[in-house]
């Protein structure tokens, strides 16, 4: 009997940006790059099993809310990060370094950040279906207005 390939985690699949659906379609069109514009493009629907990944008109107007709860949790572990290693003092300017390390760190992140987001946040509306191979993906796109997408 054929071995059944492995099935992702959620979290991979999350922190992958696959499709919550199947876990193996890739939801961006290109790998990560700083080029924010190319970096958001996503397909339109998972070119595995067809879900589309814009479900409604601003579909993806939450992900602000993702992006900066990940910006508070980043910036509380490197705080801690920083305490440890480096220390922070009161009389010296440990702190304001930690600052600008902290912002420097967080705009490099940031396309990284702002793909992860939406990938979170598509993973709590679509949820995985075992059975992505036999059963028909949902057709919204009736709901969708092409020209407002990727407005967010
Ligand atoms: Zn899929």
């Amino acid at each position: 009997m054929a071995e059944k390939k492995a099935n992702r985690v959620y979290l991979a699949s999350a922190l992958g940006c696959r499709c919550p659906r199947c876990r193996e379609g890739k939801l961006f069109k290109n790998s990560l790059t700083i080029r924010l514009k190319k970096n958001m493009e996503m397909n339109r629907e998972c070119p595995v099993c067809g879900q589309p990944t814009e479900i409604e008109v601003g579909f993806y107007y939450g992900t602000s809310y993702v992006s900066y709860a990940l910006t508070v949790a980043i910036s509380v572990a490197t705080l801690v990060a920083w305490w440890v290693i480096i220390g922070l003092g009161l009389n010296d300017n440990r702190f304001f370094a930690w600052l600008i390390f902290n912002s420097l760190f967080l705009l490099c992140l940031q396309p990284w950040l702002m793909r992860i987001s939406r990938s979170l946040w598509i993973s709590w509306f679509v949820s995985y279906d075992p059975e992505w191979e036999t059963t028909e993906a949902p057709d919204v796109s009736e709901r969708i207005n092409p020209d407002q997408a990727n407005n967010w």
